[in-house]
């Protein structure tokens, strides 16, 4: 039979013949071991057609590149390209239909489905991931020293938002059993490093302070670790000018626009960076803007010289304590800074960071996935992940799988569904859907949806993202850091602005579920998980690494 195929078929194959594999794939899934090409997974006690539903698949385990591994992005940048459908092959019809297609397996998505499901109990939902792990940006990290079980978050850190939560995320937080405050309460030792003498260190590299040098017991208004500023200038390796301007910046309480109203002031601090606020207006030495250049990348990706001296004051940074500056928000501030000089919202994190949160979501739209009831055995719990694309499961997240197109049936004015493709190992498969929610990357929309309006492309285009670099490494021995009496390591002139910084302490509430222990006792040497963070925006690159003074 044949018959008239409009370009955008074509481009999905839906003009090529079904051959004989295609009608396997598509299905026969019940005759076993075919090898790749079947798009779902097999049934329990069946043989394993992708790596997720065979035995011992447990990526949190795996070391090397975690965020965008080898495998998730190459067919992404082909389509960006415009080089990924003229050479794609024959597309693959998986016969799936579902009420609800998410692509991306984020905290997004996976609340997506949630809500969805809450709203259409017995719905049928697909959930497609690029990576070979659920979670997105909240993925964890998992060591095991000396038989025990440490963790780490392997991106999103902590329950935290510029304001408080909506009742929508407060009220999903809270049906997954999360209830942040009393969490906090429960099982953060914030003291942890204060009860055992450590402070934080700066390691300042001779490239751009003259010296290598690791200071240790830099004071933190954040966790109060620390001794005083002059303490710790004194030890520093600088001029005699540049140690007193940090010193100033630090604890002076100086207005450097007398005469100003506070809103005056305010908009004038908007319109000039932190930068140039050290250096033009309280006239600081060059190197001390050297010291701060990287206390911004952490929140936004880039240095001092690229965010407002307000955003700055917002954030809770050093240099406006004498300027008598109301306390609150103000015109020309940026969202995130805004929302905390108001107070943003109360703050937890798991061991694992948001990881548990993506997990209890993952437990609870697929029974049987993890094992436990509560968000605090959900920590030590272990992923089957055999069981995530069960063709019997009302809910299914397929990994591996990246989304390359998402169109309207019947084209965006007389829809009738959707219909999405997607790679997965060699192949291209499709399968259609009532509905279909992108909770994925924002700039890889416009790609994904040629029919989307001119406008919304871009508006999409304009995103970009900035490389944030994550690296947890377990210390077999973490003693070098008790010697040393510093529990982190920031390092101002380096790749990983973030050097060192040892994991979190938790109570034993969560030692429960905890199996190997976050904390260390206060003698013993103990194993421990530690994190760097790196950012890429600057030009200039150490002599060496950082992490060699420790
Ligand atoms: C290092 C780091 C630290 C952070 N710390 C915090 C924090 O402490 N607190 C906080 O609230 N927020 C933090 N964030 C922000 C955090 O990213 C968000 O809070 C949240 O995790 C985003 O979830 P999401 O589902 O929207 O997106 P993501 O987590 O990015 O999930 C989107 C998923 O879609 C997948 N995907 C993309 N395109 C496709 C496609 N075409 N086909 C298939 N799959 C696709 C992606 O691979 C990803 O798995 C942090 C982010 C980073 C990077």
């Amino acid at each position: 039979m044949t018959r008239k195929t409009a370009s955008s078929d074509a481009a999905l194959g839906m003009d090529r013949s079904i051959d004989r594999r295609d009608f396997l794939n598509g299905v026969a899934v019940a005759v076993g071991a075919l090898g790749a090409g079947l798009a779902g997974a097999a049934q329990a006690g069946e043989p394993a057609l992708w790596p997720q539903d065979g035995p011992g698949y447990y990526p949190p385990e795996l070391n090397g590149m975690r965020g965008s591994h080898p495998g998730s992005f190459e067919n992404a940048h082909k389509l960006r390209d415009g080089d990924f459908w003229s050479a794609a092959p024959r597309i693959k019809d998986t016969h799936e239909t579902y009420d609800l297609v998410i692509v991306g397996a984020g905290i997004s998505g996976l609340a997506a489905a949630w809500f969805y499901r809450a709203a259409r109990p017995g719905a049928r939902i697909l959930i497609l991931d690029n990576h070979d792990d659920f979670g997105g940006h909240a993925k964890r990290n998992e060591f095991h020293l000396n038989g025990k079980l440490h963790l780490l978050n392997g991106g999103t850190l902590e329950i935290d938002s510029p304001r408080p939560y909506s009742p929508q995320a407060d009220g999903l937080l809270r049906a997954l059993g999360i209830a942040p405050v009393a969490l906090s309460e429960a099982c953060n030792r914030r003291k942890i490093y204060t009860d055992l003498g450590l402070s934080h260190g700066v390691f300042l590299d001779e490239e751009t302070f003259g010296s290598d040098r690791l200071v240790p017991g830099a004071p933190s208004t954040y966790d109060g670790l620390g001794g005083s500023w002059a303490d710790f200038v004194a030890k520093a390796p600088l001029s005699e000018t540049a140690r007193a301007d940090i010193l100033r910046i630090q604890t002076g309480q100086i207005d450097y626009m007398p005469g100003l109203t506070s809103e005056e002031k305010k908009d004038r601090l908007s319109r000039m960076s932190y930068r140039a606020f050290l250096l033009d207006v309280a006239r600081v030495d060059p190197i001390v803007a050297a010291f701060y250049q990287t206390h911004t990348q952490g929140e936004w990706g880039v240095g001092i010289d690229a965010v407002s001296a307000l955003d700055c004051w917002g954030f809770f940074m050093p240099g406006f304590q004498g300027m008598n500056l109301k306390p609150g928000a103000a015109p020309r501030m940026s969202f995130t800074p805004a929302g905390y000089s108001e107070g943003g919202s109360y703050t937890f994190h798991f061991p694992d960071g948001n990881a548990s949160i993506t997990r209890l979501l993952v437990r609870d739209l697929i029974p049987g996935a993890i094992p436990g009831r509560d968000c605090r055995d959900v920590v030590t719990a272990r992923v089957d992940y055999s069981r995530l694309d069960r063709r019997d499961n009302p809910v299914r997240i397929r990994l591996s799988s990246i989304c390359l197109r998402a169109r309207n049936i019947g084209g965006p004015e007389r829809s009738k569904g959707v219909e999405i493709a997607y790679v997965r190992g060699e192949d291209v498969f499709r399968v259609k859907a009532k509905a279909c929610v992108l909770a994925s990357w924002n700039m890889m929309i416009p790609y994904l949806c040629p029919e989307m309006p001119q406008a919304q492309k871009a508006a999409l285009h304009k995103i970009v993202k900035t490389p944030l670099v994550y690296t947890s490494v377990a210390l077999r021995n973490w003693t070098a850091f008790q010697k040393l009496g510093i529990s982190s390591v920031a390092a101002p002139g380096g790749y990983h602005r973030i050097s060192a910084q040892l994991a979190r302490g938790y109570r034993r509430l969560f030692r429960r579920a905890v199996a190997g222990k976050s904390d260390p006792p206060s003698h013993d040497p103990h194993a421990l998980p530690s994190r760097s963070l790196g950012v890429r925006s600057e030009p200039r690159r150490p002599r060496r690494a950082s992490g060699d003074a420790l």
